[in-house]
């Protein structure tokens, strides 16, 4: 395609072909990213994340991650269609997490030390896949294409819409990959709106909700002890605030539900499969191509 046609050619096209609905809370966005191109740029930055970042072999926080991790990945379940699971832990004592497009996770050991309950961590893991399913950063590439586009008619759109790399530009988006790149905040209405996705997979995946209140407490906590030094990583693009705190409070009741179901559901597999593989704590399906530990299926 001819990179030098105005951009204007394309918005009726693009408008066209780019909305989105999100999932679990229906709004509309716009996107002009496919998911399979997202899924793939998700991928490629991962790969590159995992080259570059010093990945944990501890079998604790590797076991803990996958274990968390998998069982999210089977409450998301439609939301990401196209996904190929895979959690990775990086050894650093920053505090930090970040989920790509196409199922790639990444937590951070100092997280994890943070994040001392699985409830907490799925508080964080639920929180990050919401932000690939409603497609956050992949709505913001293409706000600023789109604004790119209209103030300069006539420049490059097509072929190149994301600048030079567009597999770091998606990373930076969905702030993945704070030390090696410029990681961009999330707005506050995209987090709070992965908070009230994220909590409903977490509770779906038998997670108790009312871990994102303690989670978020401590985060708050961390911000106040950094003062004037530097901020951790995640707070940096995932800002807490005592109006979020307030949200999450809110939407528990709404949640609840979902997570005494999953609790009951979980119980009864475990009383019909006794002498079977237990559904509480153990081995999650995640998909096609895990990448941490042994295969999830296998005991
Ligand atoms: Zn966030």
């Amino acid at each position: 395609m001819n990179s030098r046609l105005p951009a204007l050619l394309f918005l009726p096209l693009l408008a066209l072909s780019g909305c989105y609905t999100v999932p679990e809370t229906g709004r509309k966005s716009l996107v002009l990213v496919s998911p399979a191109e997202e899924a793939q740029l998700g991928a490629q930055s991962f790969a590159e994340l995992r080259s570059k970042e010093r990945i944990s072999n501890d079998p604790v926080h590797v076991e803990r991650v996958r274990r968390v991790g998998g069982r999210i990945a089977t409450a998301v379940g439609d939301d990401l269609p196209s996904a190929r699971w895979e959690f990775a832990v990086f050894e650093s004592p920053d505090v930090n997490a970040f989920a790509l497009p196409g199922g790639k996770v990444g937590v951070y050991t100092g997280l994890l030390r943070l994040a001392e309950s699985d409830d907490e961590l799925a508080t964080v893991i639920g929180h990050e896949i919401a932000h690939v399913t409603a497609r956050h950063g992949a709505e913001r590439m293409s706000e600023a294409a789109v604004l790119g586009a209209v103030g300069a008619a006539g420049t490059a759109y097509a072929g190149n819409r994301f600048g030079s790399d567009k597999a770091q530009a998606f990373a930076a988006a969905y702030g993945a990959g704070a030390t090696l790149f410029r990681v961009l905040p999330h707005s506050r209405s995209n987090e709070s709106e992965a908070d009230y996705i994220g909590m409903r997979y977490a509770a779906r995946a038998g997670y108790d909700p009312r871990a994102a209140i303690t989670f978020w407490q401590k985060m708050a906590r961390q911000k106040q002890q950094a003062g004037g030094g530097a901020t951790p990583v995640f707070l940096s693009t995932h800002p807490s605030d005592t109006q979020r705190i307030a949200d999450l409070q809110q939407q528990v009741p709404e949640v609840m539900p979902l997570y005494e179901e999953a609790s009951r559901r979980m119980q009864r597999s475990v009383i019909g499969a006794e002498g079977e593989a237990p559904a509480i704590g153990g081995p999650p399906v995640i998909g096609r191509d895990p990448v941490i530990g042994t295969d999830p299926r296998r005991d």
